[in-house]
């Protein structure tokens, strides 16, 4: 009898577990075929993207309460203009990003003021945009870093005015009811297509002028920001894919 109880006791520890751990982390059954997505030609979006910016418009971002997202749009490419930051309207958790970016040409300030962008994800955690070529800084704040936490492994950035890519796979934080964190925030970082960050726990919230200290909880979906560091950085083909 103990040792029925015992294994029943086991069995509630191992489903409480399975039911703790991100949807991502569970493969699907062997004999389940994956969904056939089409990839895109020559760094277009796959089949299955959400296209967040074609080069047309910013129908798909809003300002920074809530109207119409007012960056400049020109020839295909979006600009960081005026005071405004540009969210998301819709919420993503676990996900697969790719931008393109080009720091102004020529460059413009030194350290964080030359081709300063980001990109936060949830709205609170900032993959570092900024113009790191001949440019030093702090390393942690470079490009390819998550800002304040984690330096890229190499620094892999193209000359100012060239075209750049950040394909990037976040997954989301969970949180407990109470709002302690189950399981943190992760990254990985492809920079030009070299490894920068690789799968790094995000540590809480982005501060600009000290390393994260804690987690607030928050809906397990929330927008992506793009941040206006009063650079004049560009972006174009942004595509998302919900994992
Ligand atoms: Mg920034």
């Amino acid at each position: 009898m103990r040792i029925r109880n015992l294994f029943f006791a086991l069995l509630a520890v191992f489903a409480l577990h399975a039911t703790r751990l991100p949807a991502a982390e569970k493969s699907p059954a062997p004999d389940t075929e994956p969904p056939k997505v089409t990839p895109g030609q020559n760094g277009a979006p796959p089949s299955d993207a959400i296209v967040l910016f074609d080069g047309n418009d910013l129908s798909k971002w809003v300002n920074d309460k809530g109207g119409a997202a007012d960056w400049t749009v020109n020839d295909g490419v979006v600009t960081v203009s005026g005071t405004n930051q540009m969210f998301t309207k819709q919420a993503f958790g676990d996900c697969q990003l790719h931008v393109e970016w080009a720091s102004p040409n020529p460059p413009k300030g030194k350290g964080q003021a030359r081709g300063n962008s980001g990109i936060y994800f949830q709205s609170r955690y900032e993959v570092q945009v900024l113009d790191s070529w001949d440019n030093p800084t702090y390393f942690n704040g470079q490009a390819g870093s998550i800002y304040k936490q984690y330096p890229p492994l190499v620094n892999a950035c193209r000359q100012p005015g060239e075209w750049q890519t950040y394909d990037i796979i976040f997954h989301a934080p969970r949180f407990a009811d109470d709002g302690k964190v189950l399981s943190p925030a992760r990254v990985t970082l492809l920079h030009n297509g070299v490894l920068v960050l690789d799968d790094v726990k995000i540590k809480g919230l982005t501060h600009f002028d000290k390393a994260p200290t804690h987690y607030v909880k928050h809906n397990l979906k929330e927008p992506l920001r793009l941040q206006n560091h009063h650079s004049a950085v560009r972006f174009r083909n942004i595509w998302i894919r919900e994992l």
